[in-house]
């Protein structure tokens, strides 16, 4: 059974409708507006108490359906396609004694809380994206899905997939790690190594959601993803007693780390949890950065030549760039092109003190840095950066 593509009246009042925000149009659903922008939920639900719940006792036993009430999905927990996680640990980034050590060639203190993201189920931030979609497409019926990735994103849709029941393609670049590979497999799903550059990989996958044989869980253009990723916001408000950062320095290919951030802070500012939002601080690779070429110039995105150790954010045309400048406009933010070797000197380092993550993960890091260089960041601003995946 193939989910309706359009709202008509006889659908259950739990499963909500989409709106495009440029044309106005909605949907039951569908991957994309029929003036072929992105599309988000009709409704915008947050908690209407008028003060945050005492962050000690926050009951956090649900992972990040913890933060249900601002969730327009999953409404009935018994439909909810989860593995219980959340939140993720966040810690002072530099190890005990840094401060005091005068050698030469002691590194300068990262000065940050990092977020671990890399210790969730699929070793990534994706799982906050999968549990939310893989739950949307319970919701509406679902029997066999399709998207899109290099890494990430298809093994956390992949096993979500499997625990919902439901069948998982995953369109990805045959250059792909075999160990992607065999992490999708694994789980039952079937992996489709496309030939070419990543955009045949979403060519592929578009082929057979247009044809109607599987549903688009895309973590670039679907919102039920971004509603997820959202809850790394609660987590780092919650995290820091309802008082947040002054800045958020994420990586950002698609945007599905940024725009949920975004969106997350957002609310928690609606609901009256908070009071201000961060700076939200990109991180893009040199080569594939669409936002900094649009927010300064081609020189700046471009710096260094291409960074190939950030392979899970080199995307050259994000659908959802608009809301990624959006997002950093609002927030007072930036974002900058990380070179390959400011991105493996981080990675080196990361790894050295313990935090066990892959290449890309690296990016944020490094970024920090490069924002502090600049005097974008001031040394005592507090600011909180995710370590997207593990190695
Ligand atoms: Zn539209």
């Amino acid at each position: 059974m193939s989910p309706p593509d359009d709202a008509d009246g006889s659908t259950p009042e739990s499963i909500e409708s989409l709106v495009c925000p440029d044309c106005g149009a909605t949907f039951l659903d569908r991957w994309r507006c029929s003036c072929g922008s992105p599309l988000e939920f009709d409704a915008n639900p947050h908690p209407t108490s008028p003060s945050p719940p005492d962050p000690g006792g926050f009951d956090v036993r649900a992972g990040m359906w913890a933060f249900e009430e601002f969730l327009p999905i999953g409404g009935d927990p018994d439909d909810r396609v989860t593995f219980g996680a959340g939140p993720t640990p966040i810690v002072d980034a530099d190890r005990a004694g840094d401060e005091s050590e005068e050698t030469e060639e002691a590194d300068e203190p990262w000065n940050c809380r990092f977020k671990l993201e890399y210790v969730l189920p699929t070793g990534s931030f994706k799982d906050r994206g999968a549990t939310t979609i893989l739950t949307r497409a319970r919701e509406l019926g679902v029997e066999r899905l399709c998207e899109d990735s290099s890494g990430n994103a298809g093994t956390a849709v992949a096993t979500y997939a499997a625990r919902a029941g439901i069948d998982a393609e995953i369109y990805l670049p045959a250059s792909s790690a075999a160990s992607t590979i065999r992490a999708i497999e694994r789980v039952g799903a079937d992996a489709v190594p496309i030939e070419g550059k990543r955009r045949a990989a979403t060519d592929a996958c578009l082929e057979a959601v247009e044809s109607g044989s599987a549903w688009y869980a895309s973590h670039a253009w679907n919102p039920a993803f971004h509603a997820g990723t959202a809850s790394f916001a609660y987590e780092v408000a919650l995290q820091s007693g309802w008082e947040v950062p002054d800045a958020v320095v994420v990586p950002a290919g698609h945007g599905t780390l940024l725009l949920g951030a975004h969106r997350g802070f957002d609310r928690l500012r609606e609901a009256g949890w908070i009071d201000r939002t961060p700076r939200l601080l990109a991180a893009q690779a040199a080569g594939n950065a669409p936002v900094v070429r649009e927010l300064h110039d081609a020189d700046a995105a471009n710096r260094g030549g291409d960074n190939d150790a950030a392979k899970g954010i080199r995307i050259e045309n994000p659908p959802r760039i608009d809301g990624m400048i959006e997002a950093i406009r609002e927030t007072g933010g930036d974002a900058i092109a990380v070179t390959e070797s400011d991105t493996r000197a981080a990675l080196g380092r990361l790894r050295r003190e313990g935090f066990d993550v892959e290449a890309t993960s690296a990016v944020a890091p490094a970024a920090l840095e490069a924002y502090r260089e600049r005097g974008i960041l001031d040394p005592d601003e507090d600011v909180v950066v995710p370590l997207t995946g593990r190695a």
